[in-house]
């Protein structure tokens, strides 16, 4: 079980996007082991910050990780360490994450060697079974990253990502890089060595159709706030709130028929300052006054929580409003 707890992120920058990026997060959630769970979001609503803390790359600044009920001690180099081991990231873009002057299998083997997990031939075996774990040959070890497709070097990055044997794994983006036709093939890989080593995913993605195809449940970010949590059957036959109604809209093929289409207008506020109450008021076709001043609180809901003032705190049905 993983646990995060809030306030865990407060006021933290990175770079991205060649932007600094301050998410003044308000995020709390679960991942259950060997589930899939997807964080999806615009971009600047937080989501890569959050997946860089998990993994150990990027101290929070308040609140904090747990990891099997213990919390995550970032200024503990041994314990960060052993954490490493066992999460490991796959990035959006395989032609920066991969080294271009390292053949693949050295590669493959670096984490092998970090962690001290194997030694001489055992290493080369090792590797030439990952490659043939991930659709691809030991003869590859031998190549450079420049060699392959955009689908092979994403093969790549999975099999150094599984040669630390990890139990967790962080998808950041992990197809969004790569041709259509190349997306699920990558995808149904990914799920079929999750089966195999009973892996816990956390997706990172704006894609709808990735995350439906991938995950168990979805956090609906907007500007570093969960704003809904939900089973991901459930969030795409009944989302509970404007905004994840809103993404659901964007995606033609997601859009269900007879459901109010609910326009929403505007820009993504910069997430620096987000809007005060609700952060998503400026573009919610719902808005009240009390949106305006009040930030909501999280509801649980059938499925999962919402955080949203049309929702009463006694069920998941919305209120009925003239926006
Ligand atoms: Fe819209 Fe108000 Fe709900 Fe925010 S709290 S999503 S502004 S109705
Ligand atoms: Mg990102």
């Amino acid at each position: 079980r993983f646990d995060v707890s809030k306030p865990w992120l407060n006021r933290v920058i990175e770079r991205e996007d060649r932007q600094y990026l301050t998410a003044t997060a308000d995020v709390s959630f679960d991942i259950r082991k060997g589930e899939t769970f997807a964080l999806v979001g615009e971009s600047g609503s937080g989501k890569s910050t959050i997946a860089k803390m998990i993994v150990g790359l990027l101290e929070p600044s308040a609140g904090e990780i747990r990891f099997d009920g213990k919390v995550m001690d970032f200024a503990s180099g041994a314990a960060m360490r052993a954490l490493r081991r066992r999460f490991q990231m796959i990035f959006q873009d395989p032609f920066a994450s991969l080294n271009p002057r390292w053949r693949v299998g050295d590669i493959i083997a670096e984490p092998i060697h970090t962690f001290g997990l194997l030694k001489g031939a055992e290493v080369t075996r090792e590797v030439g079974r990952l490659l043939d774990l991930v659709g691809l040959s030991a003869a590859d070890a031998e190549k450079f990253p420049h060699e392959f497709s955009g689908g092979q070097r994403q093969r790549i990055a999975i099999a150094r990502a599984l040669s630390s044997r990890p139990e967790f794994i962080v998808c950041d983006e992990p197809t969004s890089a790569l041709d259509v036709s190349v997306q699920a093939q990558i995808l149904n890989l990914m799920r079929d060595l999750q089966d195999e080593f009973g892996l816990t995913y956390l997706l990172i993605s704006h894609d709808l159709s990735v995350v439906r195809h991938m995950s168990t449940r979805i956090g609906v970010l907007y500007l570093g706030r969960l704003v809904e949590i939900s089973d991901a059957k459930r969030l795409f036959i009944d989302p509970q709130h404007p905004y994840t109604r809103l993404l659901l809209d964007a995606v033609p093929d997601l859009a269900l028929s007879g459901r109010r289409r609910t326009p929403v207008t505007g820009e993504i506020p910069n997430p620096i300052a987000p809007p005060p109450g609700c952060a998503f008021h400026p573009r919610c076709p719902h808005v009240m006054d009390i949106c305006r001043k009040q930030r909501p609180d999280a509801i649980p809901t059938a499925s999962g929580q919402a955080a949203c003032h049309l929702l009463t705190p006694e069920g998941q049905k919305p209120r009925e409003t003239t926006a």
